[in-house]
């Protein structure tokens, strides 16, 4: 019974007070479950008296351990920042327990719920980064984060702008590749990072993100990205804490490289894994399986970099709704924060173009409703999208990436890279030479980025009627915002040039 200043009760739950002096929602759990939790709660492995009594026991926003919530017991529950805590011994890698582990991830996220997967081993070799992890997504899931201002799709400028290195090297040529890319050796490595040192210098800027993409970032020692961020930071103002990714593929032994990495200040890495299914990584060119994309992750962990995304490719050779199914519940089972997923597209000038007639691929139906099924398996597994093929857990977005669709100020360096800065825009060339490319930032250029986001745009921007669009389904009010649902972000580029 309450007394004194006793909270309200609320249908599906009642308010309790928390630890801190939060007002808490209480979730329902099943009693029977009561005895098994408490017998659990005496009887914790090492791993988890570890992590409770070195770290959460004390923490300052209160942990639960053993906790009942629905038909599960968790292993350790913060109710305030809406996050469980589940350390996964080795049994969880053998299928069968993937799937339940997935199964049992949806459903907590069905409940509001934030839930990330550690395993085992990461609290014997890592367990700082353990610790730092759980304290950025605690302080991203608070009441107060979430009420920071959102990154703006109106075109109003974050203070700090956003660095891109275009690291144009590769191991060999993936058959649907139209980016700009050259087989890697050391001594045009060696020339590629001198001349980039250079046109550093050209510029004064303040930055809150560093990007290094590719091409493969990851092919290069890590000396030589160390390079590019030590005379970025001589140069420019960088943030203590800015969002440093790296883009990695998994084909490389990567476990020295992330310990680099982590070391230089790299607290990010994209992950190339484009499917979970070897057959189909097999077709798009990727010498690495499954097993390698999983030793990555691990890798970048066991470094201290717990910020980890993975890109998956919707429409490859082969697949079908049952083996994306598979790339799914991969995602969902490494607890990553971050995942992209685009659609195949077949780019002339591509081999893939070439053997066209014979690529076995998914039609156009198919590939819709893979887009639609990775949608709602992203968002029910707690991974929620926010721009069209970008999904990420609260707090976890590519504040790089959120740049270029919010017209923020993005400096690009390297062969092909391209900028938006102070109005302009332009690119350097194959050659290294700049060519500029007018200016940018206007109305069309806001409808057309804006409305890639989750959260749309201001409806004043748009001065067509799209009452059409509302009425079909494929646009929808947000407060003072239109947004593409995810029906219309299949269609996203008839709707869009419809609209500029
Ligand atoms: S690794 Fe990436 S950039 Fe390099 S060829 Fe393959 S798809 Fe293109």
């Amino acid at each position: 019974m309450f007394i004194g200043n006793a909270p309200p009760l609320v249908r599906g739950g009642v308010f309790a007070y928390s630890k801190d002096g939060g007002v808490v929602k209480m979730k329902q759990y099943n009693k029977n479950n009561i005895p098994l939790a408490k017998s659990l709660r005496k009887n914790m492995t090492p791993w988890e008296r570890k992590l409770w009594y070195e770290f959460l026991r004390s923490y300052p926003v209160r942990f639960q351990r053993q906790k009942c919530i629905g038909n599960f017991i968790v292993d350790f529950y913060c109710a305030k920042a809406g996050l469980v805590v589940e350390l996964d011994g080795s049994q969880h890698y053998f299928n069968e327990y993937k799937k339940s582990d997935c199964i049992r991830t949806e459903k907590l996220a069905a409940e509001n719920l934030v839930v990330i997967r550690i395993p085992n081993c990461e609290i014997d070799v890592n367990f700082e980064g353990v610790c730092e992890y759980i304290d950025n997504v605690v302080k991203s899931s608070l009441p107060q984060s979430a009420a920071q201002p959102a990154p703006s799709s109106e075109g109003a400028k974050n203070e700090q702008a956003g660095l891109y290195f275009h690291i144009p090297f590769c191991k060999s040529k993936c058959p649907y590749c139209d980016f700009y890319s050259v087989k890697y050796d050391e001594q045009s490595g060696e020339e590629y990072i001198n001349k980039t040192v250079e046109i550093i210098k050209q510029y004064q800027g303040s930055f809150d993100t560093v990007y290094f993409g590719g091409g493969t970032p990851s092919i290069l020692p890590p000396d030589m990205l160390r390079r590019l961020l030590d005379s970025a930071r001589e140069q420019y103002d960088i943030s203590d804490n800015a969002e440093i990714t790296v883009e990695c593929n998994p084909s490389l032994d990567l476990g020295e490289k992330m310990k680099a990495y982590a070391d230089m200040g790299i607290n990010r890495v994209s992950i190339g894994m484009q499917s979970a299914v070897d057959k189909e990584r097999f077709a798009l060119g990727r010498s690495a399986g499954r097993r390698q994309v999983e030793n990555a992750v691990n890798s970048a962990r066991r470094a201290g970099i717990m910020n980890i995304s993975l890109d998956l490719m919707l429409g490859v050779p082969n697949q079908t709704i049952d083996t994306l199914d598979e790339s799914l519940d991969f995602v969902t089972s490494m607890g990553v924060t971050h995942l992209s997923a685009y659609m195949l597209k077949i780019e002339e000038g591509t081999k893939f173009f070439d053997m066209k007639n014979r690529l076995v691929l998914p039609d156009e139906d198919e590939v819709c409703e893979m887009y639609l099924k990775t949608v709602d398996t992203m968002n029910r597994s707690g991974l929620t999208q926010y721009e069209i093929s970008n999904f990420a857990r609260n707090g976890m977005e590519s504040k790089h990436n959120i740049k270029y669709w919010t017209l923020c100020d993005y400096l690009g360096i390297g062969k092909s890279a391209h900028s938006f800065w102070h109005g302009k825009r332009f690119y350097y060339d194959r050659d290294y030479s700049k060519i500029n490319d007018g200016t940018g930032g206007d109305t069309e250029e806001r409808i057309m980025l804006g409305l890639r986001l989750n959260k749309g745009i201001n409806k004043s921007i748009i001065n067509k009627d799209i009452s059409q669009y509302i009425k079909c389904g494929l646009m929808c009010e947000r407060g003072d915002n239109v947004a593409l649902t995810p029906q219309g972000m299949l269609l996203s580029n008839t709707i869009i040039s419809s609209l500029i």
